[in-house]
Parts: C-alpha cells; structure tokens; sequence
C-alpha cells in the first residue's frame, strides 16, 4: 500500500482536518499520480456536509485533479512517468453495459465508482479524492492534460468543465442561438466561456449586481440581476438554450418563461431539494426540462483537447490545504472568482 495523506470531513458538522490514509498499490492497468492540483467543487461541499445523505466519513473530497504520473502498471498503454494527467468525477464502472460502451460512464447503473465516497475496490474501503498527494486510478479514468495550458486553470476543467460543456455539445449550441447561463460560479462561468468558444449570443443571470462587471469581462454580451423582475421581464421568450448552474432552490419557472418555443433548459445545479416545475411553463411553449451529469471519458478528453485549442482555462484563486475550510465558507456565500484551487504542494 502507499501511504497517503491530505485533508478529510470526519463527519457533517466538523472542518475538514488532516488525514492519513492508504492508496492501493497500482495494478497493472493503474497509473499512480503525485497530485499538484485539485479543484474546490461545489459538490465536494454539500457531499462534505451530507447535504444528499449519502456520504460516508472520514471523506476526502476532490474530484478536479491535475498530477504528475510517477509509476505505471505493466499493461498501461496510454501514460508514462513524467505525464501530465487529469483525473475528475470518476475512477471505475461496469464498462460492458450500454452506457458504458456508448462512453457515457457517467451513467453507468451496474457499477459507477465515483471518484471519492463509493466503494474501493477492496470491498471494504470507500474511494477517496483529490485533497491529498496521491491518486491510483485505471488508466481507462485518466486524461491527457494539454501541456500549453496552466496546469493550476486546468483542474477545474475535470468537473466544472465537462459538466458544462457535454449539455453544451448534447444540445448543438452554437452560432445565432441565445444562450443563458444561470449562476455565474465555477460551473457557470466554464459554462459562459464554452458558449462563447461555440460561438452562441450569452447572457449570464446572477441573483446580485455584484458580478456584473465581471460577467462582461468573461466576454458574455448581457448581464441580467434575476431578483429585479422588471430585468427578467425584458427577456421573457427570447433564449434558445439555459445552463442552470445553481447550487442553492431557486424559481425554475422564471428562467423556463425566458425560452422561446422549443427551447431547452439543462440543469446542472445540484439542489439539496426537489425544484417545481409548473406544467405552463412547458407547455406554452413546447419547451423542454431535462438534467445533466459531468461527461464521459471520450467527451472529457474531447472537452480537454477543445481547451488546448481555444486556450481555455477557469479563472482560479490558488490556496493551501490549511485555507480549505475558509475556502468552503466563502463557496457557500458565493465569494470565489471563480473556482478555489488546492495547491498540493501545501501537504508537504
Ligand atoms: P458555485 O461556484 O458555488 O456556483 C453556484 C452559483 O449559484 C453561485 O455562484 C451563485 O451565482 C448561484 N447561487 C448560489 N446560491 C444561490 C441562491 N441562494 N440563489 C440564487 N443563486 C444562487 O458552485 P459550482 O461548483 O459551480 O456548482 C454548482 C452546482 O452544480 C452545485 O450544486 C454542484 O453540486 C453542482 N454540480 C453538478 C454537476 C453535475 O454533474 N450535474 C457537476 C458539478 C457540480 P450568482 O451569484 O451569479 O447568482
Ligand atoms: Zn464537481
């Protein structure tokens, strides 16, 4: 085994404190990197306080992670010591069921393994993320990360990255359509570059004032305060496709009345509590609800290839491991521009 540590919510009330633990030794497909950067995932906060009541504890969270390979199995083709590699939301599944053959691992029903808090392949352990030094994974769950980007901007692409650009591409945005990304955070302001980068008219919705400034710098065409009515009004009926990225219950009526016929709203945000669709909202204007997770494997290498060639990274604020816990009490105020950014070499 090889001894790991890095930083752990031992239940859902405590902060995260340091934590030392154990990673398999690598199998012969497996690729063990030494990690140098993992991203703060919405998702690594509600699974931290349970909000989804799955969580086992003590969990590592950290699921946007971009290390160096150190060793490879005897049967790995893809990787050799000294790459740079990704790894993001998962690290195994069933692999013969359709989902898994069609790429779309991400839906596996028979046996998805997510990257942190399902069962390790012992048997008895549960997997652990990326706030810590290590990772072994199946060279099948590991990406090649281009090298002309900043490794740091890249880690957020593994989640915040593939989960909005796959609706993006599922949905063929593109010139001449209207886009709305609902919650400029980490997953909406990926989504607003994304939707720039393919070309589409992209106005962002957030609840305050506060980020209007920087939703024009990202390059988005309008800005529209969702909690002054007389704002949303103007845009009723006018967008072809919504990203909604928001991590906290909102009105999705109000952003459902702002499509046009046939228009498409994609969620993304991961509430704690079911939403409430008022069948109007569909109906009066044949319009469309649906919901979407991260990407597949062909799909995030496809994401990270499209970054590498359209320069595209997260705009990141780099901290210690030790800044975790103000890291997470500043997510759940909305304060990060605009994905935190663990810097591994903090565990040292
Ligand atoms: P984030 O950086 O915290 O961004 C969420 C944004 O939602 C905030 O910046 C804010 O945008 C808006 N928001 C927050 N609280 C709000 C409230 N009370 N009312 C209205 N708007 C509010 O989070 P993230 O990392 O982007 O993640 C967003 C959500 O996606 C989370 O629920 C996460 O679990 C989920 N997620 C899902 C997947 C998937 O596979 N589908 C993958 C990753 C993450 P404004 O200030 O601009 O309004
Ligand atoms: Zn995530």
């Amino acid at each position: 085994m090889i001894p790991a540590r890095g930083y752990a919510a031992p239940d859902a009330r405590s902060p995260l404190t340091p934590f030392q633990f154990e990673r398999r030794d690598p199998g012969p497909r497996d690729v063990q990197l030494e990690i140098l950067y993992c991203g703060v995932c919405h998702t690594d906060l509600h699974m931290a306080r349970n909000d989804w009541s799955f969580s086992p504890y003590p969990l590592v969270p950290g699921h946007e992670i971009v290390g160096r390979v150190v060793r490879v199995g005897r049967d790995v083709k893809k990787f050799q010591p000294g790459d740079l590699a990704g790894v993001g939301t998962m690290v195994d599944s069933c692999r013969a069921c359709v989902d898994c053959k069609d790429g779309y691992e991400q839906y596996c029903k028979v046996r998805g393994v997510l990257t942190y808090g399902s069962p390790e392949q012992d048997g008895k352990s549960f997997t652990q993320g990326g706030y810590s030094d290590s990772v072994v994974v199946d060279e099948h769950f590991v990406l090649k990360v281009p090298t002309n980007l900043d490794p740091a901007a890249v880690a957020p692409l593994l989640c915040a990255g593939i989960t909005t650009y796959s609706p993006l591409r599922h949905w063929k945005v593109g010139p001449g359509q209207k886009v709305g990304v609902v919650g400029l955070g980490g997953l909406g302001h990926l989504g607003v570059k994304f939707a720039l980068a393919l070309g589409a008219h992209v106005t962002v919705f957030s609840h305050t004032d506060r980020k209007k400034q920087d939703a024009l710098r990202l390059g988005a065409h309008e800005v529209v305060v969702s909690s002054k009515p007389e704002e949303m009004a103007a845009k009723a009926n006018s967008l072809d496709f919504i990203l909604d990225t928001v991590s906290a219950a909102h009105d999705v009526n109000a952003y459902l009345g702002l499509l046009r016929r046939d228009g498409h709203l994609v969620l993304v945000g991961f509430p704690a509590k079911p939403l409430e669709v008022a069948p109007v909202a569909l109906l009066s204007r044949r319009a469309s609800f649906s919901g979407s997770g991260t990407g597949g494997l062909p799909e995030t290498q496809a994401m990270l290839d499209f970054c590498g060639k359209h320069g595209i990274v997260s705009d990141i604020e780099l901290i210690p491991i030790q800044g975790i816990n103000d890291a997470f009490d500043r997510l759940e105020k909305g304060d990060v521009k605009y994905r935190f950014v663990i810097d591994a070499k903090s565990l040292k």
